[in-house]
């Protein structure tokens, strides 16, 4: 009998609570089937409506149902890192609790660790339901993550996945705080198999992540996955002195044929603006990786639990 442990990170998520419970356990049989033992693991993210009163009454009414719940809004990463060291499954899945993340598809993820993967992961392949603006930029972050990460990140990757015990692990082992999931992922390797299914819409309720949270998550992933970033300000800062060098001997060798009348302040102020802009734009760079080892060193713990736990 192995234990399979169903990880939910929820925040403000009352409405959807009881109707993922009602679907997830339709896999009952399939539990049975295959022997395996189910612990849902609901992590309530600093919820402030009435989430942990009904993870806590699906707690009575089904001893398999456990909450952790943090002392505030720590971010969906830290729900899963958390979910994730207080898994004891020997198999481990992360599902959104909004039901994006269909409970239908588990036997087939199951079916292909049975034949030797260490992972299954899914992407959707439509957008469908998101806003254009948002479908755009989440191609064009993927478009660039791929360029610049030596790490694997699929366009369309969703954070469900099912993952056996050593990848788990292997997770667990990077204790990083600016933590990115979708790049930990790939990061750790290990044989992975990816299902692909249309988007689907939410069951209730509204999308807990602003246009704003996702670019700074984009620009977390980016950081935290790339140092490409920092090369590109180096290459700008030679550009610009290799130019610099020619202008200069330009305007000896124009000097010295034509004489100088003063003229070109103009084009002297907008050179001056550019280059800068350019230096203010790399310090931003360079600042952006020294937040994120700021950060690091500090080592605060990824995420603070309360007391009102069922475990
Ligand atoms: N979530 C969380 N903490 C947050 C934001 C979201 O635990 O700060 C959870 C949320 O409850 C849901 C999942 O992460 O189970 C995905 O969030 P959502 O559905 O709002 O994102 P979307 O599917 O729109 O990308
Ligand atoms: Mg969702």
């Amino acid at each position: 009998m192995h234990t399979f442990t169903v990880i939910v990170p929820c925040y403000n998520e009352e409405e959807t609570v009881p109707i993922f419970y009602e679907e997830i356990i339709k896999n009952d049989p399939f539990f049975r089937e295959k022997e395996l033992e189910p612990e849902f693991l609901f992590i309530d993210d600093g919820s402030r409506d009435g989430t942990v009163a009904q993870v806590r009454a699906l707690h009575e009414r089904d001893p398999r149902v456990h909450l952790i719940s943090f002392s505030r809004n720590f971010g969906k990463e830290a729900a899963m890192y958390a979910g994730l060291q207080n898994a004891r499954g020997e198999y481990v899945v992360i599902m959104d609790v909004d039901l994006q993340d269909p409970p239908s598809l588990l036997p087939d993820m199951f079916a292909a660790l049975e034949e030797g993967y260490d992972s299954v992961a899914t992407r959707r392949v439509t957008r469908k339901g998101e806003p254009p603006i948002r479908s755009l930029f989440a191609r064009l972050f993927y478009r660039i993550m791929r360029k610049i990460s030596q790490t694997e990140m699929m366009d369309g990757a969703r954070d469900y996945r099912l993952m056996t015990r050593q990848m788990v692990d292997a997770i667990l082992s990077m204790g990083e705080y600016n933590r990115f999931t979708k790049g930990i992922f790939g990061w750790v390797g290990f044989k992975t198999k990816w299902l692909e299914y249309e988007n689907v819409d939410r069951s209730a309720g509204s999308t807990k992540w602003s246009f704003w949270k996702l670019f700074k998550y984009s620009i977390e992933g980016m950081t935290a996955f790339s140092t490409a970033p920092l090369v590109f300000s180096s290459v700008i800062g030679v550009t610009f002195c290799i130019l610099a060098f020619v202008m200069v001997i330009f305007i000896i060798v124009r000097k010295l044929l034509f004489g100088d009348p003063v003229s070109g302040w103009p084009s002297m102020v907008c050179i001056i603006l550019f280059i800068s802009g350019i230096q203010f734009f790399c310090t931003g760079i360079l600042g952006q990786y020294m937040a994120k080892t700021y950060m690091e060193v500090k080592a605060r713990p990824i995420y603070l639990k309360d007391e009102k736990n069922c475990f």
